[in-house]
């Protein structure tokens, strides 16, 4: 394992590869999200690999505002008990948007809401039901919370249309109340996804690896996750995105999460991506649209 402190080596990856067409795609969304107060992860948490993903065709959106009702201590959002209240017209505008885009697979996700009554389940389902008639081409997937096991609230998602409904695990069983917020749990997580599998569509978690995790518990959540029925599994090199977060007990080596993609094959998920910058979004669309859907 190598030591905490300086990221190694296989973190050091070029600049994002824009060329000019994307070039244009890229500031055509940069304004529309700012005209529609739109944010996109992929922005907001400076990630490595936005170049690829956008190129590819893949945007991860955020509904329902930065803030969250959550404290997870691995996540950087900003919190409060009551953020803004939902814009009822943020659906249909969100869809009108993303549709001129011309991508081909959208993520939207959000913070947890616990101040909407259903989570902002619903909000969602209006989004993805809009997007699809808009574009009913385009893959959709929805990463969301776990509404707080309300399973109304998980049918009412897994009933509007998307593509593929993902939930993050995050970490394994044992790290679960140290890494996130006290009103999350792995059982709660399993759960929802298991029941979202029920409405017959694609579903999706990912682990964040190096807090302090050892190989055995890490097997064990992805059995757990592959008997609630899962398709897809991501796993990635947790970091810590301040000096006020937590700390990263070990960066995994590439070798390693070579080993568990091929793991998680053998277990029977459909597609593992796993790697140091590998996200829950990471080219989220590629396998989908190559392998999987059409
Ligand atoms: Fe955006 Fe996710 Fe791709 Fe990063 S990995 S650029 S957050 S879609
Ligand atoms: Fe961050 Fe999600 Fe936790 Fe909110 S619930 S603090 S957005 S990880």
């Amino acid at each position: 394992p190598q030591p905490p402190g300086r990221r190694p080596s296989w973190f050091h990856v070029p600049a994002p590869d824009v060329n000019k067409q994307t070039a244009s795609r890229f500031q055509k969304m940069k304004s529309d999200l700012r005209d529609l107060s739109l944010h996109t992860v992929c922005e907001e948490a400076a990630c490595p690999n936005i170049g690829e993903c956008w190129n590819g065709g893949t945007a991860t959106i955020m509904l329902l505002g930065d803030t969250c009702t959550r404290g997870c201590r691995f996540c950087a959002v900003n919190t409060a008990s009551k953020p803004p209240p939902a814009n009822p017209a943020e659906p249909l505008n969100t869809a009108a948007a993303v549709a001129k885009w011309g991508v081909d697979y959208v993520v939207l996700t959000s913070v947890d809401r616990d101040d909407m009554p259903d989570g902002g389940a619903d909000h969602f389902a209006r989004t993805v039901e809009y997007l699809k008639m808009y574009c009913p081409n385009m893959l959709v997937e929805c990463l969301v919370s776990d509404f707080r096991g309300d399973f109304a609230a998980v049918d009412r998602l897994a009933n509007s249309g998307l593509d593929v409904y993902a939930h993050n695990v995050e970490t394994v069983q044992r790290l679960q109340r140290y890494v996130r917020d006290p009103r999350a749990s792995y059982e709660q997580s399993l759960s929802v996804l298991k029941r979202a599998k029920e409405s017959g569509v694609y579903t999706k978690t990912s682990l964040m690896l190096g807090l302090g995790e050892t190989n055995e518990e890490v097997r064990q959540a992805m059995l757990d996750i592959r008997e609630a029925g899962v398709d897809v599994l991501t796993l990635g090199q947790y970091l810590r995105p301040t000096e006020r977060h937590l700390s990263v007990v070990e960066y995994v080596t590439p070798e390693r999460f070579r080993l568990w993609e091929e793991e998680g094959k053998e277990m029977g998920f459909r597609y593992v991506a796993a790697g140091p910058l590998v996200r829950s979004s990471y080219k989220a669309g590629e396998y989908f649209l190559n392998n999987m859907i059409r």
